[in-house]
């Protein structure tokens, strides 16, 4: 059996004939929605003809983006494929031109509710017109958008593009080594407590190198997010934020207002983690991923399968048998080989009802869980197969609802048949993780909260921004982090803040890991007769606030107590872990 996965489904390679009709057929698609814009049609003529030409040209986008990018995720150093995307990346740009002008129209249409009604073509795509109204008030003025654009590519994607070139060069001297960063702080995982240690204190002492131009990165896209949400016409980044994910201020503060209740008991779990590893006051920063216990089972990809078939098969028998399917057509990428990026993802090829997932599986029962992970986005991919184009843009928040759900019921399962020791590892794994989603996620969300304030101001210096990073710690882990051995630089070692089209890339994955574990509750309560309305729930994903999405499934996200709820589950892992750390 192959391991690696195949892409000619879309193209055989960059000569393939396919491919080159397709990249010289793009940029006369633009023109051809540009061109029925300018066109005197009748206005309901005109709309259900510009989302006819709208769909065929994201379509034959994604099948060329997909195509390049993916390559590039298993062949970094594949110089073609670079060449194809940074060409897609410009024809992009007039394809985000076009698409403004689109919904400017929209916005214009007076009578857009009657339009709808009279035409079936347009029911079928109501959620996505009525979101085009509503933020044709956010769209750039026109006269001033195409020099936006430009400048933002030598502004905020310039100072991205720089972060990455400062990370991917960035090297650590480590015991008389000089080592790439990632490679050093994979060491936090490592058995040795004096490899992790060592580690910790060499990276904390690297970022001296590159603390100064990443703060003026950090600054630079900052304010460029100011800039375009005032432009947007957006009171804060925030709230900008917000409106891009489809989600409200009452669902966010219910959400991080429960969190913060629970704060305490992530710091009782953070105290005994650092008492069974020795420690007094509270745990080191270096020792926050420490593996615990003994179990340690490898698993060959093979017994992978077959754990997630048998396992995720009890869920429902077509998630088994959507997943034997999966591995039998090659939609897995698995081994680590050389150019091929690290971590895991899955990306949908929405068209042809397939996923694609890259996984560098060593073995381990994390691995596992992260294959029922990416295989959950698959599913939720599945889910929403035959739906126009315009209705699968799924808000980052929910994006892992399915995943969140496959790893929680995974665990669920495995832990029935664990013995003490298993039981002891997979639970604090699992809480190390859920501590990384809540308390490590806010810590990001207040220092990038400050960071945004601030920036109104002037451009914080780095004995600012590491400041700023401590007192974050400081009001999430709190005592639950030794006081002396923390993490002042978390700003320069995480992408997530320098991208410059998306901010505050850290509440979603609260957002997600709390979402789906309060529908897998929701799961346990109503058994077999859950899974239609979750498939559902999936399916709808992208026609709806992120509110109306949940209150589809009974859930009410705008209530403290929804996420309360799940964090009780946590709190209950909490304190099973703290009885065994006692008893040893
Ligand atoms: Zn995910």
């Amino acid at each position: 059996m192959e391991h690696t996965w195949d892409l000619s489904f879309l193209y055989k390679g960059f000569e393939d004939e396919a491919f080159q009709a397709d990249l010289a057929r793009l940029p006369e698609a633009i023109a051809e929605l540009q061109a029925i814009l300018d066109s005197e049609l009748p206005t309901a003529e005109k709309l259900e003809k510009l989302m006819d030409a709208d769909e065929a040209q994201s379509l034959l986008m994604d099948r060329l983006f997909s195509f390049t990018g993916l390559t590039l995720a298993t062949d970094a150093n594949n110089g073609t494929a670079q060449q194809y995307e940074d060409k897609l990346s410009v024809i992009a740009n007039d394809a985000s031109l076009v698409g403004s002008a689109i919904t400017r129209f929209v916005g214009g249409i007076d009578n857009l509710e009657e339009l709808i009604t009279r035409s079936g073509k347009l029911q079928s795509v109501a959620f996505a017109l009525r979101e085009m109204k509503k933020s044709a008030v956010h769209t750039i003025p026109a006269e001033i958008q195409p020099w936006i654009l430009q400048m933002q590519l030598s502004g905020g994607s310039a100072f991205s593009q720089l972060r990455d070139k400062l990370d991917s060069t960035h090297t650590v001297e480590y015991r008389g080594e000089t080592l790439p960063l990632p490679a050093v702080r994979g060491m936090a995982y490592d058995g040795d407590a004096s490899v992790r240690k060592d580690a910790y204190e060499a990276e904390i002492a690297s970022y001296r190198k590159m603390e100064l131009p990443m703060s003026y990165c950090l600054n630079a896209i900052k304010m460029e997010a100011r800039t375009i949400a005032k432009a947007k016409g957006y009171n804060t980044v925030l709230d900008m934020t917000l409106d891009q994910n489809r989600m409200d201020r009452e669902t966010l503060d219910a959400m991080i207002g429960a969190i913060r209740e629970y704060l305490p008991h992530f710091r009782r779990y953070l105290k005994a983690k650092a008492a069974y590893l020795g420690h007094k006051d509270g745990l080191p920063f270096y020792d926050l991923f420490a593996p615990v216990g003994k179990a340690s089972k490898a698993y060959t990809i093979e017994e992978a399968r077959e754990v997630l078939l048998r396992e995720m098969g009890k869920f429902t028998p077509a998630m088994a048998e959507f997943m034997d399917n999966a591995f039998q057509q090659r939609w897995i990428d698995v081994y680590p080989r050389e150019g091929k990026g690290g971590g895991a993802f899955c990306a949908g090829a929405h068209e042809y009802d397939r996923s694609l997932i890259l996984t560098n599986f060593q073995g381990s029962f994390s691995d596992i869980s992260t294959l029922a992970h990416e295989l959950g986005h698959a599913w939720h991919n599945r889910c929403m197969a035959g739906l126009p184009y315009c209705l699968t843009g799924t808000p980052m928040p929910l994006a892992e609802t399915a995943s969140i759900f496959n790893e929680t019921m995974l665990a669920h399962q495995v832990l029935k048949n664990a013995t003490e020791e298993e039981k002891f590892t997979l639970m604090e794994a699992s809480l190390m993780e859920v501590t990384q989603t809540c308390v490590d996620i806010l810590s990001r969300y207040l220092f990038e909260t400050e960071v945004i304030d601030t920036r109104a101001d002037h451009a914080m210096t780095v004995d600012e921004l590491k400041d700023c990073m401590l007192r974050a710690q400081e009001a999430t882990y709190g005592d639950g982090l030794a006081k002396d051995v923390r993490h002042p630089y978390m700003w320069a070692c995480k992408s997530h803040y320098y991208s410059s089209g998306y901010n505050f890339y850290n509440f979603p994955y609260a957002f997600g890991e709390l979402f789906g574990k309060g529908v897998f509750a929701q799961y346990l309560k109503e058994g077999d007769a859950f899974v239609p309305k979750y498939n559902q729930l999936l399916r709808s994903c992208g026609s709806g606030s992120i509110a109306e999405v949940a209150a589809s499934v009974g859930i009410d996200v705008r209530s403290a107590d929804f996420w309360r709820a799940s964090l009780e589950v946590v709190k209950g892992e909490i304190d099973a872990f703290c009885a065994l750390v006692d008893k040893q």
